[in-house]
């Protein structure tokens, strides 16, 4: 079992945003932006790369709905997730990050690595 399915069964709390039947939205501990938002599926998959791709189609709509509940689907936002091993995957359960409530900057890559792409 995940962390995020301990999340979801309640033995493990979290800050929630958002729940229905299938998706949940709650703040990240460790956040990255002022408002830094992971969104789940409580079914367990994965990560992106093994997740059914009809269950995009509610995750779209619920990940629109937290956008508007925050207001970024007004000040814009950034959605990620990390997929596997060089995606820097860390927790094996597949998760958007919602990044907002200030300008982003882009830095993907790790500083020693970023000059053998520019
Ligand atoms: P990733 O590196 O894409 O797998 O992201 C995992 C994210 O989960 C990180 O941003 C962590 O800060 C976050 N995280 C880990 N444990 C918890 C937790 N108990 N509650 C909220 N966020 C968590």
């Amino acid at each position: 079992m995940t962390i995020f399915s301990k999340i979801v069964s309640g033995e493990i709390p979290c800050n929630k945003v958002l729940e229905n039947e299938e998706f949940l939205a709650f703040h990240d501990i460790n956040p990255k932006a002022p408002i830094h938002i992971l969104i789940i599926p409580k079914k367990e998959y994965k990560n992106f790369q093994e997740v059914d791709p009809k269950v995009m189609v509610g995750l779209t709509k619920f990940t629109h709905q937290v956008a508007k509940l925050l207001g970024l689907d007004v000040s814009g936002y950034r959605l990620i997730t990390n997929n596997g091993s060089d995606g820097g995957q860390e927790v094996m359960h597949l998760h958007f990050h919602l990044l907002g409530g200030a300008k982003l900057t882009w830095s993907h890559l790790s500083d020693s690595d970023s000059h053998k792409f520019l």
